[in-house]
């Protein structure tokens, strides 16, 4: 069997669930990885272009990269694992969903509110007065950078760059998600990134049952209670059968 019945015995009772998610899972619908092969943008590092200085010396850069990405984004579709996360949360009564993508697809999967530590791509915000902007229409070139309609600062990507804060709310909301976690999984992530690496470890140390998905070892994995190595597509439509029979 590829789950343990005490996982199962646990998912049957229904426990307080709260599943962290990375890249991985984005994997099955195609997204691409930064280090993927993607033509013009293969001779910039990602943290050469997604941070603060960068941003500040070659704004049509960043919102050229930004749109490209964004632009990859509108045409997948979200995938199995994607949809069996959006039915966990039907399924529980107590359902937390942290997640490090900024592609947006588990919304699009029917995850009603996902903590998302890194932001959304599909989100542009004020650098000026931190305004949230939904759906700025952009791709191609830029030669002007689009401004807030309150302070008429730079707009900016809404995510979080490399060096910067993760937003307080979500963290905070994070925090409670692990404090009352019974069970928690981690899936499709490197566990390399803080502080997302850390939140299975806090969750395990406050006594949840700590389960991972990943075809990979990761950091993480032998400290696991239970290891599920495959991808999330498949794995997650099992579980679901499983404790659904
Ligand atoms: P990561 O790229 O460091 O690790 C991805 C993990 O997913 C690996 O451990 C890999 O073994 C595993 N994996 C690969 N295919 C899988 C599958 N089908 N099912 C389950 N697991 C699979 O990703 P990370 O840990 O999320 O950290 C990367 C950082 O880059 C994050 O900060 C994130 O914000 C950003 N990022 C986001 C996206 C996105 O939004 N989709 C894409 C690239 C990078
Ligand atoms: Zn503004």
């Amino acid at each position: 069997m590829k789950f343990s019945e005490k996982l199962i015995a646990l998912l049957k009772s229904d426990p307080s669930v709260t599943v962290l998610t990375g890249a991985g899972v984005s994997a099955e619908s195609g997204v691409e990885t930064f280090r993927g092969e993607n033509g013009l943008w293969r001779k910039f590092k990602p943290e050469e272009l997604a941070s603060v200085d960068a941003f500040l010396s070659n704004p049509e850069l960043v919102w050229e990269w930004y749109g490209y990405r964004k632009n990859l984004i509108c045409d997948i579709q979200p995938n199995p694992g994607h949809y069996s996360i959006s039915e966990m949360e039907r399924i529980f009564t107590s359902f937390y969903l942290i997640t490090q993508n900024v592609d947006g697809l588990h919304k699009r999967a029917g995850n009603s509110r996902p903590i998302e530590l890194h932001g959304n791509i599909m989100r542009n915000r004020c650098t000026g007065c931190d305004k949230q902007f939904e759906n700025i229409e952009f791709s191609g070139e830029i030669d002007q950078i689009p401004t807030c309609d309150s302070c008429s600062e730079m707009l900016r990507p809404d995510v979080v760059w490399f060096g910067e804060m993760l937003p307080k709310d979500a963290l905070e909301e994070s925090e409670i998600a692990i404090s009352n976690s019974d069970v928690f999984f981690s899936i499709g992530t490197s566990a390399v990134v803080q502080p997302a690496a850390t939140m299975p470890v806090w969750a395990k140390n406050n006594g949840a049952y700590l389960v991972e998905i990943n075809p990979e070892e990761t950091p993480l994995t032998t400290y696991a209670d239970e290891v599920i190595n495959g991808k999330s597509g498949v794995i997650l439509p099992e579980l679901l059968r499983e404790i659904k029979e």
